[in-house]
């Protein structure tokens, strides 16, 4: 279990993350996984960790951020697998509540067909499901879901939340070149998202390293298209496209901090550097995590993004 940050994201300015379950288990496999390979496929929603040593972990922090002024716009359930998979989230959402934070959960929505799944994301002040399929084959194709999982349990589910959901709702699509953006998927995609009634629907493409090589990112035209199919039903579809930008906070101890944060956000070079000088570092230190295997070092588009090993991490017990 880790709390960190806060970190800067697109969607939610600076959040404190909050990463509750082991790497990586998950019930989707997505190709696009910025995460790398999804190490335990799962359905089961078991205990992972005791709420109540998370949120005295979220006290502190929240404490010392109070004291050195940093802002927190979000606490937000961002692990580097499927936050629903954790049977107490619900009580763990209500236990957070207390610190008068709006409380945030991404979700990939795989469980949503469970009652007591979308009760426990009714906790939630902010909730962003993730449809990056309107039909069983893409769906299928795009996220690689667990056997067990059925296609029409969850469109069921996402129409049974958002009937009763009142806060405030999004939707997320990854859009993958000659997966899921041509016009036909496009427009049964936003036919499907029309009867959610979502506040926004985001559109994205990969900007960090896919799980799968073979992944192509659309371009700006086809984001173009996809957004103004999506208006023509009534959509507010905004692009998240965007790197999140550098602005990590301090934690005090280098090697630490850098591995929570890229445990569920790779990180690109001048963001690790920005964040090492911050600390009275250098790159010294993410060059001895390489070399110990701890962080992997990735070349895509241009780029180069530091990203934790969560197969070792995994192997030595998780967090
Ligand atoms: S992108 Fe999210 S839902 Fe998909 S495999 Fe990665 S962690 Fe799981």
């Amino acid at each position: 279990m880790q709390v960190f940050g806060p970190v800067p994201s697109r969607r939610l300015g600076r959040s404190l993350g909050i990463n509750h379950i082991p790497p990586k288990v998950c019930s989707y496999a997505c190709r696009y996984c910025q995460l790398g390979s999804t190490l335990n496929m799962s359905i089961d929603r078991r205990n992972f960790f005791e709420p109540s040593s998370i949120i005295a972990e979220v006290g502190r922090k929240l404490e010392e951020l109070r004291e050195s002024g940093d802002p927190v716009d979000y606490m937000a359930f961002v692990p580097d697998g499927e936050p629903t998979l954790d049977l107490r989230i619900g009580e763990l959402a209500r236990g957070l509540k207390g610190y008068g934070v709006p409380l945030a959960v991404i979700t990939n929505s795989s469980l949503i067909g469970d009652r007591e799944v979308r009760e426990d994301l009714m906790a939630f002040d902010w909730v962003s499901l993730k449809v990056d399929g309107a039909t069983e084959p893409v769906w299928r194709f795009v996220d690689r879901p667990h056997k067990g999982l059925s296609f029409d349990g969850i469109m069921e589910g996402l129409r049974a939340f958002s009937s009763d959901y009142r806060g405030h709702l999004e939707t997320e699509t990854m859009l993958l070149a000659g997966a899921n953006d041509q016009d036909d998927h496009l427009e049964a995609l936003a036919a499907f998202l029309s009867a959610l009634s979502p506040d926004v629907c985001r559109l994205s493409s990969p900007t960090r390293p896919p799980a799968c090589p073979d992944v192509a990112c659309v371009d700006e035209e086809r984001l173009a298209v996809a957004t103004a199919i999506l208006e023509s039903q009534g959509l507010n579809p905004m692009i998240l496209n965007a790197y999140e930008g550098d602005d990590f906070t301090r934690t005090g101890d280098a090697r630490e901090g850098l591995l929570s944060i890229m445990s569920v956000h790779p990180m690109k070079e001048a963001a690790v550097a920005r964040f090492l000088r911050e600390e009275g570092d250098d790159m010294a230190i993410v060059e001895e995590m390489v070399a110990s295997g701890d962080v992997t070092r990735t070349s895509w588009r241009g780029d180069v993004f530091y990203a934790r090993n969560l197969r070792k991490a995994n192997r030595e017990g998780g967090r």
